[in-house]
């Protein structure tokens, strides 16, 4: 098929998430059909810098030359089997590696597929924890305000995004929101309801969905310390932080934390399949252990769980994250993309804050009305000149690979102030600028 018959078929049948599909039909969003390094290509031939590492799972690039390997090489053993009373050598060989790689005391790696599952996991874990620890009452859970843990019911009751969220509350489970940053909130919540909470759940470091809400340091710690005070898990989704994202192997390490439960999931694999794993302690390991009868199994699994060629694709990940001295390397890139920041972006009369840590980047576009999409229009504008961005309402967001190469870095950065230049000082947006209108966390690498 041709670009117009592949675009005619997709407007016919496919439903595209996260997207108002009115919108989409006047659009001709590229169709990509092959990617190089950080580079995506279209059916049309046209090159894209991926600036979101492809929803922000991409660590490597695109046909890394590993992982391809890797996955053929599963390929030619089986494809998939299943982890229901079977195991296989790249599930056994993957959760020994991520035991050694994760913050002590994690020792125990339960498999799923996708960041919404880890988390769902980790959630009726720390609750079935609970019930066989003869402390029944704790069943309830808190989370951050802004915060995202994936798109299925479990997950989104301890979302705090209004926007996606608040539509289901008569399907969700309740959940106490704390104020993102603020042990003192936290302090307060678990003094009042301490004794019947059965975990913290949140992103380490960084809300991504929020906006790439930074918080102060020392809260993470601070909220481990407050958990421990009151006998309540942590849960540390890791899904957008983890694997270097941050600028450490997993966000947590940077504050010296230990999560009783650790989620992962998108760049687990690289960004090539389907794949997630919950970590858990042996104490939390340990409550499920008990004769059949006692009931005590997690009844709790998917098909796909712990695909083979999923694994053989984050076994290589590691490879080479390991072999490349990667994360060694990311301190002296997250500093130029700073730099290119505060020369390229920062000026630009339409940009409020610009937070960002590690690869993590999210940019204001302050003081646009809602319906004017800003962000979405700064999209269409860097996808004419040559990079993949996708926004969070009115902030800009940049994630590349960790693996981009400097020029590639600088021509996306470069871009992304193109082209929010370009959009709002057109005479199209009505830059109805607040005064003073920032958000409550403060900016910080
Ligand atoms: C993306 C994300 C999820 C959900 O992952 P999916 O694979 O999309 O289900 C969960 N938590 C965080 C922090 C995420 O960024």
């Amino acid at each position: 098929m041709d670009t117009q018959a592949l675009r005619a078929a997709d407007r016919a049948h496919v439903w595209h998430p996260f997207t108002q599909m009115r919108g989409w039909q006047s659009e001709d969003a590229p169709i990509i059909e092959r990617g190089e390094g950080s580079l995506l290509f279209d059916t049309d031939g046209n090159a894209y810098i991926d600036g979101v590492s492809s929803l922000w799972c991409n660590v490597l690039g695109h046909r890394q030359p590993k992982i391809d390997a890797a996955v053929r090489a599963q390929l030619d053993k089986v494809a998939h089997t299943t982890m229901l009373g079977l195991s296989h050598p790249s599930a056994i060989e993957l959760a020994q590696r991520l035991v050694g790689i994760a913050p002590r005391g994690l020792s125990r790696v339960f498999f799923s597929d996708n960041g919404s599952t880890a988390a769902e996991v980790a959630l009726k874990m720390a609750f079935q924890h609970f019930q066989h620890s003869g402390r029944p009452q704790r069943d309830q859970f808190v989370c951050l305000r802004m915060s995202y843990h994936g798109d299925t019911l479990g997950s989104v009751s301890v979302g705090g995004i209004d926007l996606f969220h608040t539509l289901f509350r008569p399907l969700l489970f309740d959940a106490h929101m704390a104020e993102p940053g603020d042990a003192a909130d936290m302090a307060r919540i678990l003094d009042e309801h301490g004794d019947r909470i059965a975990a913290v759940i949140m992103e380490p470091l960084v809300q991504g969905a929020a906006g790439m809400l930074v918080h102060p340091p020392g809260y993470l710690r601070a909220v481990r310390e407050l958990c421990d005070r009151h006998g309540v898990l942590l849960i540390c989704d890791e899904v957008a932080t983890g694997f270097g994202r941050t600028g450490t192997m997993f966000a947590c390490q940077q504050e010296g934390v230990t999560p009783d439960l650790m989620c992962v999931a998108k760049g687990l694999t690289g960004g090539y399949l389907p794949l997630a794993a919950t970590l858990a302690t042996e104490e939390v390991y340990r409550s499920f252990l008990g004769e059949f009868s006692e009931f005590k199994t997690f009844f709790h699994g998917h098909t796909y769980t712990g695909n083979p060629l999923a694994c053989a694709a984050a076994l290589a990940t590691l490879d080479v994250l390991e072999s490349d001295r990667v994360i060694e390397g990311l301190a002296a890139k997250i500093d130029l993309l700073g730099t290119l920041l505060a020369e390229h972006v920062a000026p630009l009369p339409a940009v409020g804050e610009i937070r960002h840590r590690g690869f993590m980047t999210g940019i204001e576009l302050a003081g646009f009305p809602y319906e004017e999409r800003a962000g979405h229009r700064v999209t269409l504008a860097a996808r004419e000149r040559g990079a993949i961005i996708r926004p969070l309402g009115d902030v800009v967001v940049l994630m590349p690979p960790l693996s981009i190469a400097d020029d590639e870095l600088r021509r996306l950065v470069a871009i992304t102030g193109e082209s929010i230049a370009a959009v709002t000082s057109s005479g199209g947006m009505t830059a109805d600028r607040r005064a003073g209108g920032r958000p409550a966390l403060a900016a910080r690498r």
